[in-house]
């Protein structure tokens, strides 16, 4: 069932169009992640939807009800910054309490929901800590335990974990990720980082110039990336660029690919590192190239590939199951084979 719809959301600064009409919607219990660069409206987008920042055109509806204009008191959300924002004169407890006291709850149901969250949190005993006392880690889940001490509808991360060091990130992610799907909390996270975006959302939306460049499952965004922005975004991505022969073949060495464009169109080719192989002499559409540098990355070797007049290096990680690694030296010639299945083909002006 649709929780939420954003519908042709603009916000401007002044002349600056930071979205410009962006829609997608969110369905009950889901975990969204809003992914791309630095500046491309992300944390505006989640703004827009906490009532911190009002969208100067379009709407938006939470429930079924029009929220576009409401202030955020008004909403009903539960969110956690970057900065952890715990109020540094209060006890964890107190934190945790601030929105339940505010309700006028009676004391001892307060206490009991409480001293709940801080064991859903991995924090039993805690609760007459202050946030100075406290990891950076362990400060973080006290603001996702005040941020859903409310039993709000929607949960909204701004870069949760961006503050945090790399082990307690991995943890953290995965004990948001487990206590996110036990409340089936309709969840919307802003991120950076596409790895956290993967292991995290059901949905991810990557954005670019203020603008959705695709929306997809983790899976569909790795591996069938809708355009040469987010192919390149999400994890390493080899490029080659070919024009179609007279025949609309694009051939690669003796070869050409089993697809038929438009004769003499020009094509992006793009496919994964980890998908490269070397190629047996004439078996199928291959690059042949120059090893430029062999770089040891523990699970496999990346080769560094150089090809005819390609600017950028050609990538294959390559593994002791798919070559006797022994046999590789740099300045070498080598044959790659494209994984044809996996290879996205990008035309026209992406090209
Ligand atoms: P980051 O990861 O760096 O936070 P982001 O994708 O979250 O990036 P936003 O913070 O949404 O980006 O900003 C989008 C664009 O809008 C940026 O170019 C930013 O400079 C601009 N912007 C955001 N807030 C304001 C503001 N209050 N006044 C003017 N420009 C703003």
């Amino acid at each position: 069932m649709t929780y939420l719809t954003i519908d042709t959301v603009v916000k401007s600064f002044g002349d600056f169009r930071a979205l410009k009409g962006v829609s997608l919607t969110v369905e009950e219990g889901e975990f969204i992640c809003f992914l791309g660069p630095s500046g491309c409206g992300k944390t505006t987008l989640l703004r827009a939807i906490a009532g911190l920042d009002l969208p100067t055109d379009g709407r938006i509806e939470q429930a079924g009800r029009d929220i576009t204009l409401a202030p955020p008191e008004q909403r009903d959300f539960g969110i956690v910054f970057q900065s952890y924002a715990l109020f540094p004169n209060l006890s964890v407890y107190q934190n945790i309490a601030f929105g339940l006291e505010n309700m006028r709850l009676p004391k001892a149901e307060i206490q009991e929901r409480v001293q709940s969250l801080l064991d859903t949190i991995g924090l039993p005993d805690s609760g007459h800590k202050y946030p100075g006392q406290l990891s950076g880690g362990q400060q973080q889940r006290v603001a996702l335990a005040r941020a859903i001490a409310l039993s709000p509808g929607l949960l909204l991360l701004d870069e949760p974990l961006s503050a945090l060091d790399a082990r307690v990130r991995i943890q953290l992610r995965a004990e948001i990720k487990r206590l996110q799907k036990e409340l089936g909390i309709t969840t919307i996270m802003v991120t950076h980082d596409q790895e956290e975006a993967l292991a995290m959302a059901n949905r991810i939306v990557v954005m670019n110039h203020g603008e959705i460049e695709q929306i997809g499952t983790p899976e569909q965004i790795y591996y069938q990336p809708a355009t040469p922005f987010v192919a390149r975004f999400i994890g390493a991505m080899n490029f080659y660029s070919a024009v179609a022969d007279e025949q609309g073949r694009l051939r690669l060495g003796e070869h050409a690919l089993p697809r038929q464009v438009a004769p003499g169109s020009r094509h992006l080719l793009a496919w994964r590192p980890e998908l490269t192989r070397l190629a047996d002499a004439g078996q199928g559409p291959a690059l042949r190239g120059r090893i430029r540098e062999l770089s040891f990355l523990g699970a496999f070797v990346r080769a560094e590939v150089t090809v005819d007049s390609h600017p950028e290096p050609i990538l294959a990680d390559l593994s002791p199951r798919d070559c006797n690694m022994e046999q590789l030296r740099p300045g070498q010639e080598i044959s790659l084979a494209l994984p044809l299945e996996h290879t996205h083909l990008f035309c026209g002006a992406n090209a």
